[in-house]
């Protein structure tokens, strides 16, 4: 067996765990770095996921580790929402279960010698693999808009920097944005004692589920389990394939339909009398004054605040992974700075894949929910399957 026929999963969010657990029913040496759920770990703990339940199980191949059979597991039933801590708790299980060892270290680099992949870890490990899956998420596509470039990070940042909100207790803040996550965090400040007001660029569009809600089981005409996008688009989304064979035009025009900001109307009692929605208007401006921030806004007036919450949402773009080599990367050909794919998730380097935000722009805005990582692991082990020795090791050199 030689390690260069090992597939390298960087990543163990949700694709990464689902691609692994695909990739080792079918007896692929597989290898997965990265820290399990560690995205999703850092949010605050009392979020609650936007996803319904038939869209939030990670895939294994026999279908024995979905969110039903984990609930089943422990006594419990179907959640809406469904909370983050619950979503956590059955990820580990998912992973117990399904996916063997994960190395919790983090890739530094990811290079090319010509005719295998050669990984270099953080702690000075380094590794060689014949096949390798990115799929480290959307962390390093943080969006931030270019009035905050410039401000200290204790007086504006991105949501998900924030964990624990109770710091923010007494303080004036305000949260630009008008998606789930933006509004989610404007909730939870309002909740730790903190004076909010959310300021949006277009209205806010709390999401109308009434077909969803009055045509009994019919539903499921109307609604694919993966539910992104609204009814009609959401058949075309709910199956990337298909989606990928979509001319680019229509398909960029679906996107943009399918994940414009909207939220979810559960949320609709803890924001409305309580947090001070301000739409269809932008900050133009914001200087650092005493200690605190003044903010100019477009449509004339001012705010002093004492934080600034950017929940701009994320932008995939394969510059900011870091860790793939400069050589590595001008081979890797890119529209829009996605990577152009197969149909089988792989670049334009053989059997080099990319998953998670950064397949959206071939295979749509599923691919920007866990709802995609099954479609994703099930093309992915079935390619590596194919065009992989199954003689390998999986050592790591020291
Ligand atoms: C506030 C918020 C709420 C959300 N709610 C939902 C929701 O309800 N439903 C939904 O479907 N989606 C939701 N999303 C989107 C969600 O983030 C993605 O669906 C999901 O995380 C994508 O999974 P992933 O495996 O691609 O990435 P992630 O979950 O981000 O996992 C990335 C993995 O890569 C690893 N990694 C990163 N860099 C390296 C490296 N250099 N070396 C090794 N490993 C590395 C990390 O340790 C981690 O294990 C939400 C996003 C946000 C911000």
């Amino acid at each position: 067996m030689k390690q260069r026929d090992t597939t390298v999963v960087i990543g163990a969010g949700p694709y990464g765990l689902s691609i692994a657990a695909h990739l080792q029913a079918k007896n692929i040496p597989t290898q997965v770095f990265g820290k399990t759920m560690d995205f999703w770990q850092k949010m605050p703990a009392d979020m609650y996921l936007k996803s319904f339940w038939s869209a939030a199980s990670l895939s294994d191949p026999a279908g024995k580790y979905t969110l039903d059979k984990y609930a089943a597991s422990i006594g419990s039933h179907e959640q809406r929402p469904i909370p983050l801590p619950f979503f956590l708790d059955y990820c580990r299980w998912f992973q117990e279960h399904a996916v063997s060892d994960i190395d919790p270290t983090y890739v530094q680099s990811l290079r090319h010698d010509g005719k295998h992949f050669q990984l270099e870890l953080i702690d000075g490990r380094s590794v060689e693999a014949g096949h390798v899956v990115v799929a480290t998420g959307i962390a390093s596509f943080a969006n931030m808009p270019e009035f905050a470039h410039d401000l200290p990070s204790s007086l504006a940042s991105h949501t998900q920097e924030h964990t624990d909100l109770s710091e923010f207790k007494g303080c004036n803040v305000a949260v630009v944005g008008g998606g789930q996550s933006a509004l989610e965090y404007a909730a939870l400040l309002y909740e730790a004692g903190a004076k909010v007001e959310v300021i949006a660029r277009d209205p806010i569009i709390w999401i109308n589920r009434k077909l969803y809600d009055r045509t009994g089981p019919a539903r499921h005409i109307f609604y694919p389990p993966s539910d992104v996008g609204p009814p009609g688009l959401n058949w075309v989304i709910a199956y990337p394939q298909l989606f990928s064979r979509l001319p680019d035009k229509m398909r960029d025009s679906i996107d943009k339909r399918a994940v414009r900001p909207s939220v979810a109307q559960w949320l609709r009692p803890r924001i409305e009398g309580k947090v001070l929605l301000t739409a269809e208007t932008r900050i133009v401006k914001a200087t650092p004054q005493g200690k605190g921030l003044h903010c100019e806004l477009s449509d004339g007036t001012t705010r002093d605040i004492d934080h600034l919450f950017l929940g701009t949402g994320y932008r995939a773009n394969i510059d900011t992974l870091k860790f793939i080599d400069p050589e590595l990367r001008q081979k890797v050909l890119t529209q829009d700075g996605s990577p152009v794919q197969n149909t089988s998730f792989e670049s334009s380097v053989p059997h080099l894949y990319f998953v998670g935000a950064l397949s959206g722009f071939t295979f749509g805005p599923i691919c920007r929910f866990v709802a995609g990582a099954g479609a994703a692991a099930h093309q992915i082990a079935q390619h590596v399957a194919h065009t992989t020795t199954h003689t390998s090791d999986t050592l790591v050199k020291a």
